[in-house]
């Protein structure tokens, strides 16, 4: 039950609740309006091969276009209220829209990474949905990115791997996302249908420092052990990306090379050298 400490704590506690609930419910009802509107979009964050300098892949991250909300709050939002499903929809569509698109205008195939959430396993004509509209825009699956975190296999663990295989049957590529904030133990990288973990910002942060870096170098040989390739998400700073090359990681995401783009502006760093611009 609610702790009175003292005069005031119950009634400030009772409002922080109030205000809670009052922006769950507001941002609910932005979502609901955003999917009847088409207010959502999707900007595109270049991944970077450690070693040329190129870009390998994009991230797609959904945004809402008339409210600055952060996409872990509404991503939140919108997987207690089950709308993370028709919105999950809509992303994967625009991916492949895209992925169709940039075909079409002549640009050399990179494949797309989506974030899929742990509730969208209850969308259980997602794979049927995804194979016809990979079919209708004439998409090969192999350039869609399915990044997932740990926690989807916190429960119904062989129904949620049937469910990755039947991606992998389409041709999709599977991430662990945020890897290292989990629960899971390492043991499970030997038999999930993977093919790259993405090392979260926080496991990044601590692990190059000079004093831990010696674990940095056993993950990713660890990874390469198992055939997985690794993507270090959350990097600023040029030591990081130095030390991450050292270490042999595979791809890098971060600020230092760029932020989540615009469709135009991701077309105008299509081609570019990174390594050229920060050596
Ligand atoms: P995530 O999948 O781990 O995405 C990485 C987040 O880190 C993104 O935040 C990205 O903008 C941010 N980021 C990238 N580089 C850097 C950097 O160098 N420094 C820092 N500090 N941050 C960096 P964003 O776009 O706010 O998304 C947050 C989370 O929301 C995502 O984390 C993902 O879990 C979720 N999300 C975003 N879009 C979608 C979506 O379409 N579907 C689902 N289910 N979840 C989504
Ligand atoms: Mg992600
Ligand atoms: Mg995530
Ligand atoms: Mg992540």
């Amino acid at each position: 039950k609610v702790k009175n400490n003292g005069k005031n704590g119950y009634i400030f506690f009772e409002k922080e609740m109030t205000e809670k609930l009052k922006e769950k419910a507001e941002i609910e009802k932005i979502l609901r309006e955003a999917i009847k509107e088409e207010a959502f979009k999707l900007v595109y964050q270049p991944q970077i091969c450690t070693f040329t300098g190129k870009i390998v892949g994009f991230e797609a991250l959904l945004r809402l276009r008339n409210h600055p909300i952060s996409p872990t709050l509404f991503i939140s939002v919108a997987e207690e209220t089950g709308m993370i499903i028709e919105i999950g929809r809509w992303v994967t569509k625009q991916v492949i829209n895209q992925l169709s698109i940039w075909e079409k205008m002549g640009y050399t195939a990179k494949p797309i990474a989506i974030n899929f959430s742990a509730k969208q396993l209850n969308d259980l004509d997602y794979i049927a949905f995804l194979q016809n509209i990979l079919k209708e825009m004439n998409v090969d699956g192999k350039y869609i990115d399915i990044e997932i975190t740990e926690s989807i296999f916190l429960d119904k663990t062989g129904e949620t791997i049937e469910f990755l295989n039947k991606l992998k049957a389409l041709g999709v590529k599977i991430t662990i996302d945020d890897f290292g904030t989990g629960y899971s133990s390492l043991s499970y990288l030997t038999f999930l249908p993977i093919d790259k973990i993405k090392l979260d910002k926080s496991i990044n942060d601590k692990f190059l420092e000079l004093k831990n870096v010696k674990i940095m170098d056993s993950l990713v040989s660890l990874a390469h052990s198992l055939n997985l390739e690794v993507v270090a998400e959350g990097i600023e700073d040029i030591n990081q990306y130095r030390r991450l090359k050292i270490a042999g990681c595979n791809y890098i995401q971060g600020y230092l090379f760029s932020k989540p783009l615009e469709v135009e502006d991701a077309e105008k760093i299509y081609y570019n050298n990174f390594l050229e611009m920060i050596e």
